[in-house]
């Protein structure tokens, strides 16, 4: 599976050659030529007891498309951060934050992972939407983006400023960023990003949350990459270096002040949930072909815009001053 565009032609990857792969393949095709049309107009993806955020994948896939753009600066501090057992590969600890959220020592995170907005407003307002169920200001994705990427801008100031820890900040960070993309991670309140809407995934139950967490995911894995994660990898990077999002990077990493952008990211996580998550499902569904052909290109374009633009937070909070953000503190 890849974006089609423009006079190029897309290498497509098949586990086998069956007849019916290759019918649903052309539908992915089809469906897919709209999208590319409609990007060049959109500038524009928990809670949740037992659910996690983007699957491992995802996480994976959006940490490791935002280590590879790293200026030498924020390369070098990423690495003096990372705990040495890993080797410099920031991804492999980009789930962490998952596998500790119920730990006591960190529960308190546990809300920092999604945002829950009023039932079909479609709509974020910081105030209005950014605390957690006791209401704490704050307490949700965006607030945690703000807050990882302000305690990193004092990483400068050497060890001996221990008001943070500055590498759970650098993992914090990296996490919420897949997770503020992840559309069904600003979902409606009463069901809970969707998890409480319960429905078939083809053949096996899920729920519409985990359906934009991993299945689509999942799916276009075995479908058209041999469950070959880096070769998915590929074709979304190849799409944003010289594919269909390549016109695109600079408007999606564009920014100034931390604050706005962060709003700006979650209010096009909760229209993608509204306009392509919720719409026509209902509790019981059977979600199959059509949905996961019409959505697939919209997990695959947030996991891109989350990993350019962690990389771009990362650059400039690592870089020398005047590269820096002009309002983050
Ligand atoms: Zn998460």
């Amino acid at each position: 599976m890849c974006l089609p565009e423009e006079n190029k032609s897309c290498k497509v990857r098949r586990k086998q050659n069956s007849s019916e792969e290759m019918v649903r393949l052309g539908r992915l095709w089809m469906s897919l030529l709209p999208f590319g049309f409609l990007l060049f107009f959109s500038s524009a993806f928990i809670r949740v007891p037992g659910a996690l955020a983007w699957s491992k994948e995802g996480h994976v896939m959006t940490c490791q498309i935002a280590q590879a753009l790293l200026e030498p600066e924020a390369s070098e501090a990423v690495y003096q951060l990372l705990p040495d057992y890993v080797k410099g590969n920031l991804s492999s600890l980009c789930i962490w934050p998952d596998q500790i959220r119920h730990w006591y020592k960190y529960r308190w995170t546990s809300p920092l992972h999604f945002i829950d907005t009023p039932d079909n407003a479609c709509s974020f307002q910081y105030s209005r939407d950014c605390h957690d169920s006791h209401g704490v200001e704050d307490m949700c994705v965006a607030g945690a983006v703000k807050n990882f990427t302000s305690q990193l801008m004092h990483y400068k100031e050497g060890t001996s400023d221990r008001r943070y820890n500055m590498t759970e900040a650098l993992l914090f960070l990296s996490h919420f960023m897949g997770d503020i993309h992840q559309p069904m991670h600003v979902g409606f309140t009463t069901d809970e990003g969707g998890n409480t809407i319960e429905l078939h995934w083809f053949r096996h139950k899920s729920n519409l949350h985990h359906v934009w967490d991993r299945e689509i995911i999942l799916t276009a894995l075995a479908d058209y990459y041999d469950k070959d994660v880096s070769l998915l990898l590929q074709d979304i990077e190849r799409n944003y270096t010289d594919g269909i999002w390549s016109d695109d990077i600079t408007s999606w990493k564009h920014c100034n002040d931390i604050s706005q952008c962060v709003n700006n990211w979650a209010k096009e996580s909760i229209q993608i949930a509204c306009k392509w998550g919720y719409e026509g499902v209902e509790a019981g569904a059977t979600l199959a072909d059509d949905y996961f052909d019409s959505r697939v290109p919209f997990v695959m374009k947030r996991i891109a815009q989350g990993g350019i633009r962690l990389a771009m937070i990362l650059n400039k909070v690592f870089a020398d001053s005047e590269e820096r953000f002009a309002t983050a503190t």
